[in-house]
Formats: structure tokens, C-alpha cells, sequence
């Protein structure tokens, strides 16, 4: 069996990885792994400044969720991941130009510790007080969707939109807390809100079992995010020499497929090619305009994911230079503070492995969807508001010994009301079309490890096929 892989990120060459362990299992299947660019991994993008490691694109993913670090493990990279530098993870907010700590106990947005959350100065008396009476909150039952946004200001009032929900939502999704889907984003509250009301009672019950599990079997809690020593590249670099090179095209952007006898008709640049099963590892809008003619209404549920665009801007910088920055990993800055910049991330404190002891990296995030303009601006233009807000915020005025700057155009997934329908109809529309599959940031997760889930169970379904059809 002939299979297309269309896309070359993370997610089309974890597909193609798999059905690279497939064959060798004797699975009959070939494949043909199309990227439009020039280069293999997509948004995941490392570069070597000197002896630092700048991301371009994802700078690490959460340890939590296994398929990354399985696939590591199947790579033999494992040896290289590296966890983040918990013991100094501080994030701090921006509130009213002051970088004020998260306090300890915050879970996600959810308090559980009384002191701390007493006497933090990022939150209002008022909000304080809601947020001791969100320990009343009766439980309801499953209700439509709604956004983030308005879930937490259901709990914990319109201050804890815009001071958490909204920055910790732009850190991930490059979107913006009154527009992603509540049971698409945070299933989670949506279950404790059903079993508990209340998310801090829910949290705090949630955490007792949890310590009750570790002191059982004497567990040791995993850093919060997992990253690669030598840079995320690290693991294009060991995946792509796993495939079989002349199945690999570069350079060579699908424009449309037809459904055929058995199969695809793809129009390569090179001209019409058959194949048995096609796997879309593109953005969803393409995946949409690719299946316009095919079916209808999986090309309309495709084509209303939307995406957001961001920049990262990487600043090297000598240690020293630094003091005056507070220690921790960076800061979230809400949207009501009036600057451009989201986040910043001080790098050689949360991954050390990425710059040695007398550099510093300092990389700041611009975009999401309430900044899509950004994105015109000239690197220069970039440069110049990420120094001033800088300056502003920190006070840092050293000049930089060099300058990274990279566009994702429409590149993160915005999980909007009504994603997951959208997505249960279209693995419904899949059921029935059992040759065609699809992978990627929109379909069950925007971070890498689902990126590589998606990627594998495509190359899983499509082995089935090719063993039932023996060929
Ligand atoms: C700035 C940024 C920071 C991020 N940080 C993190 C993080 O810290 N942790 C985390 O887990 N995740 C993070 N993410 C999310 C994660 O990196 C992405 O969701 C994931 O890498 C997407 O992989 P993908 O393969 O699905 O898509 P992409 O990487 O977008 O790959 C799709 C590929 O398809 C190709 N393509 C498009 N059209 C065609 C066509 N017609 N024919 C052939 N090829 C085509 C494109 O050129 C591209 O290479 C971040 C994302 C961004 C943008």
C-alpha cells in the first residue's frame, strides 16, 4: 500500500516514522512524504548562535504527555532530555507595570493555598473575596460550551481573566481566553466544575489524592516540561536519517487530490501520482481547500479552524547584564497593560543546557490573535518594541550581542466554541473514508507530544489497512 504523507512538520514525519516501524514489522506499505519548504520540521526549528542554543518555534513540551519522549526513547535520544529547571520556576505577572510573582499554591488559575493567596498583590481585595466564595460553588451539570473567559469569570471574576487566563492561554495557544473553547481547552474545569462546583475544592482534592499516590509508591514528580540538550532540532535531526531518504520530497507543494478507484489521484508538481491512503499532516485550512471537491462538509469543518501568528525574538545577552531582571523563568504580561509583548522567557534559568554560565537568552513572544498585525512589522521595527518593553518592564538596557527573530504565520491551532464537535464530526467523516487520515496541531492537541500521537495513529490505521489488504 502506496500512502502520501502531506506535510513535513513534527506531526507528517512522526507518521512517517511509524510506518517506518511498521514496514519493518512487515507491514506492506511504502510512502511518499511531501513538504512544500525547504527544510523538514515545520515550526519546530533550533539554531546554534555561538555556544547557544536559540528555538525558533517550540522550546520544549510537557512532560507529562508520553509520545514525545517515547518517541525520543524509539530515536535513542532519550539520553539527552533534559527537564526544566523547576526549582527556579518563577513566573512573574505584570500588573499595573510591576512584575509581581505567581503566588505559590496557584494551580493553572486555581488558588489552593489561603496565605499566599491572601496576601499576593496580583490580585484585588474584591477578587480575593471571590475567590473565598468560589468555595461554595454548587456543581452543575454539563451545559453548552463557553469560553474560557467565561468560565473563569464565573468562578473567580473578570480580574483572573485578564491577569492569568488570558496570558497562560496566549503562552500555549497564541490565542485569547474569551475566544478558546472551555471543554476543547481545560476539560478539566469542566469535570471539576460537574463533580465539585468549585475548582479550588476540586483542585485541593485533586492534590491530596495525588500526594497520597506519591508517597505510596514513592514517586518522583517529572519536571514540568521536558526538552532536548542540543535544541527541539535535536529531534528532526535524529528522526529524519530513520526514514527512507528517496521517499522524502522537498520542494514539492500539493495543490489538490481527487478521489479515485482505490485510492488518490495527487497533483505533484511533477504530475499526477496514485497512492492507496493519504495522510493530511498540514495546517487544517489546506487540508479544507485540498478536500473542497471530495466532501463538503469535511472540507467547511476543516476549514473553520482558525489560526493565530506569533513571533519569537531571541536577545543574547552577557549574564551581567541581567541583574537587574528578577530571577525565575520570565513574565506573562496581560493584554490590559498596553504593551505588545505577551511573554518573555528567561532561557539559561529554565533550560541551563541552552546558553553556558556568562550568557544569558532572553526570548520574547509577540502575536496571538488580538495582534495579528504585529506580524507586518520589519525585524527592525520588532527589535526596536521588544528593547523598550524590555526597558520599561525590567529596566534592561544592555545592548544585545545578537538578535533572533522568527514569524509563525497562522501557525497555532485556536480551539474556538465548537471545536470538538467539529473535530468528532470530521473522525466521523474519517470513519467512513477509511484511506484518508489526518494529523496535526488542530486535530487532538497544539503541543508537540499530540502532535506526534496524531502523527502516529495515522501511520497506525493506514498499517491496518495495508495488512488487511495485503498489499
Ligand atoms: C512560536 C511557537 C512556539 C511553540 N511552543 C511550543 C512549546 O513550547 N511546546 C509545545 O509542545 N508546542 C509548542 N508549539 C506548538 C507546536 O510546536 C506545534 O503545534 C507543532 O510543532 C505543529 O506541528 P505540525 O507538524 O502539526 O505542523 P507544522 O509544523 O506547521 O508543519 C506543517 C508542515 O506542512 C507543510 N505544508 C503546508 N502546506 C503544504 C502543502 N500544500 N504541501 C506540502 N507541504 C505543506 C508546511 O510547510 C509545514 O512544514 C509552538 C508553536 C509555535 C508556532
Amino acid at each position: 500500500m502506496r500512502i502520501a504523507i502531506i506535510g513535513g512538520g513534527i506531526s507528517g514525519l512522526s507518521a512517517a516514522f511509524y510506518l517506518e516501524q511498521e514496514r519493518a514489522k512487515g507491514a506492506p506499505v511504502e510512502y511518499a512524504l511531501f513538504e512544500s519548504k525547504d527544510r523538514l520540521g515545520g515550526v519546530l526549528f533550533s539554531d546554534m548562535v555561538g555556544d547557544c542554543v536559540v528555538e525558533g518555534g517550540p522550546d520544549s513540551f510537557i512532560s507529562e504527555k508520553p509520545w514525545a519522549t517515547e518517541l525520543c526513547e524509539e530515536l535513542g535520544i532519550a539520553g539527552d532530555l533534559i527537564g526544566s529547571n523547576d526549582s527556579q520556576r518563577v513566573t512573574y505577572i505584570l500588573v499595573k507595570g510591576r512584575l509581581v510573582p505567581m503566588p505559590d499554591g496557584l494551580m493553572f488559575m486555581v488558588p489552593t493555598k489561603l496565605i499566599p493567596t491572601a496576601l499576593t498583590p496580583l490580585f484585588s481585595w474584591a477578587t480575593k473575596f471571590k475567590m473565598l466564595g468560589e468555595l461554595m460553588h454548587p456543581p452543575s451539570p454539563v451545559g453548552k460550551d463557553e469560553t474560557v473567559a467565561q468560565m473563569v469569570e464565573r468562578h473567580f471574576g473578570p480580574e483572573v481573566v485578564d491577569r492569568l487566563a488570558d496570558p497562560l492561554l496566549s503562552g500555549v495557544y497564541g490565542g485569547d481566553a474569551s475566544s478558546l473553547s472551555v471543554r476543547a481547552v481545560l476539560p478539566k474545569f469542566v469535570e471539576m466544575e460537574e463533580n465539585y462546583g468549585s475548582l479550588c475544592r476540586a483542585m485541593l482534592a485533586g492534590r491530596k489524592k495525588m500526594a497520597a499516590m506519591q508517597k505510596a509508591k514513592g514517586y518522583t514528580p517529572k519536571p514540568l516540561f521536558s526538552s532536548l540538550k542540543g535544541g527541539m532540532q535535536e529531534l528532526i535531526d535524529a528522526l529524519v536519517p530513520r526514514l527512507t531518504q528517496e521517499w522524502i520530497r522537498l520542494n514539492t507543494s500539493i495543490q489538490s487530490l481527487r478521489p479515485k478507484e482505490n485510492g488518490w489521484e495527487l497533483i505533484t508538481p511533477q504530475g499526477a501520482e496514485h497512492f492507496d491512503g493519504v495522510i493530511f499532516a498540514t495546517p487544517a485550512r489546506i487540508a479544507s481547500t485540498m478536500l473542497a471537491q471530495t466532501n463538503q462538509q469535511l472540507s467547511e469543518d476543516l476549514g473553520q479552524v482558525q489560526y493565530s501568528s506569533s513571533i519569537t525574538c531571541t536577545l543574547g545577552y552577557k549574564r551581567d547584564d541581567l541583574k537587574m531582571c528578577k530571577p525565575g523563568f520570565g513574565f506573562l504580561v496581560p493584554r490590559s497593560e498596553g504593551t505588545r509583548m505577551l511573554a518573555t522567557t528567561y532561557v539559561h534559568t529554565k533550560f541551563p543546557f541552552r546558553a553556558p554560565d556568562d550568557k544569558a537568552l532572553v526570548r520574547c513572544f509577540l502575536g496571538g490573535a488580538k495582534d495579528q498585525s504585529v506580524l507586518q512589522k520589519s525585524d527592525e521595527e520588532v527589535l526596536a518594541i521588544v528593547r523598550s518593553e524590555l526597558k520599561q518592564i525590567t529596566g534592561l538596557t544592555a545592548e544585545p550581542w545578537f538578535v533572533k527573530i522568527y514569524r509563525w504565520d497562522r501557525a497555532m491551532a485556536q480551539y474556538t466554541p465548537g471545536h470538538l464537535e467539529r473535530i468528532a464530526r470530521i473522525g466521523e467523516t474519517l470513519a467512513d473514508m477509511r484511506t484518508l487520515a489526518i494529523a496535526g496541531n488542530f486535530y487532538k492537541g497544539i503541543g508537540v507530544p499530540d502532535c506526534v500521537r496524531t502523527g502516529k495513529e495515522a501511520a497506525l490505521h493506514m498499517a491496518v489497512l495495508a495488512r488487511e489488504a495485503g498489499k
